[in-house]
């Protein structure tokens, strides 16, 4: 038997595939709107709903920028909504609350770390491409304890539009210097991680762990077909021919 094609590079998604980011966005969400609660004496239920509401409005507002992650739009849009007039200097800080608490609450999956430091070893090279803007994917891999074992981040913000559009994917082949045909790109997204990276010719394969995990972005219509799928980050290593 032929032995497996060894490849050069290994491209990943941040939230959902290194990090279990899904449910720690819903308790930062919990924990801003408990202490806005307080402040403005407001009823915690129909504030949490306005909060969902306009998340909701602004993530389905900016598709494919970066703006669609903004939490100060949506706790502005949610406090003029409820509160009405109030001291504009609060918001940044109200996004700056939002933010600390999920860095703070931050969890990496299992074998992420050993798995990347022994691909580094073996000479691959490992980029987090990410949708959002720099700073923010910056802290958030700080935060998990994941720079040391990444070469490079990359960030939506850098070429405009979020994954799937090919700008990102291209990006960090040009920068690490390697061909679509020798990387691998892993995600938790069908669409923008998975479709997206085939667009552009790199191997694409979903995390889906039995615990944690969060597949998603699968479209209906033009159902996506992953490359291949782990269900342990630990996976990778041969998925990658070693
Ligand atoms: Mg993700």
């Amino acid at each position: 038997m032929a032995k497996p094609k060894k490849y050069k590079a290994l491209l990943l998604d941040l939230d959902d595939t290194l990090i279990k980011s899904n449910t720690l966005y819903d308790k930062a969400l919990l924990h801003v709107t408990k202490s806005l609660t307080k402040k403005f004496n407001l009823d915690e239920k129909s504030f949490f709903n306005s909060v969902m509401d306009k998340e909701m409005i602004i993530q389905r507002s900016f598709p494919t920028v970066h703006t669609r992650h903004s939490r100060i739009l949506v706790f502005r849009m949610a406090l003029d909504e409820v509160v009405g007039k109030y001291d504009l200097s609060i918001l940044p800080g109200v996004e700056d609350m939002y933010w600390s608490y999920f860095l703070d609450h931050i969890e990496v999956y299992d074998n992420v770390k050993t798995s990347l430091k022994k691909l580094r070893d073996l000479g691959v090279k490992v980029a987090i491409i990410s949708d959002g803007a720099l700073g923010l994917r910056i802290k958030k891999a700080t935060a998990a304890g994941l720079v040391p074992y990444v070469d490079q981040i990359f960030a939506s913000e850098e070429v405009i539009f979020e994954k799937p559009f090919g700008a990102l994917f291209t990006l960090a082949l040009s920068k690490l210097e390697v061909e679509a045909k020798d990387t691998i790109m892993l995600g938790n997204n069908y669409k923008n991680d998975i479709r997206g990276a085939q667009l552009v010719g790199i191997r694409a394969g979903m995390f889906d762990p039995p615990e944690d995990g969060n597949p998603m972005g699968q479209d209906q219509q033009i159902r996506v077909v992953p490359d291949f799928i782990i269900n342990d980050f630990s996976e990778i290593i041969q998925e990658m021919g070693y």
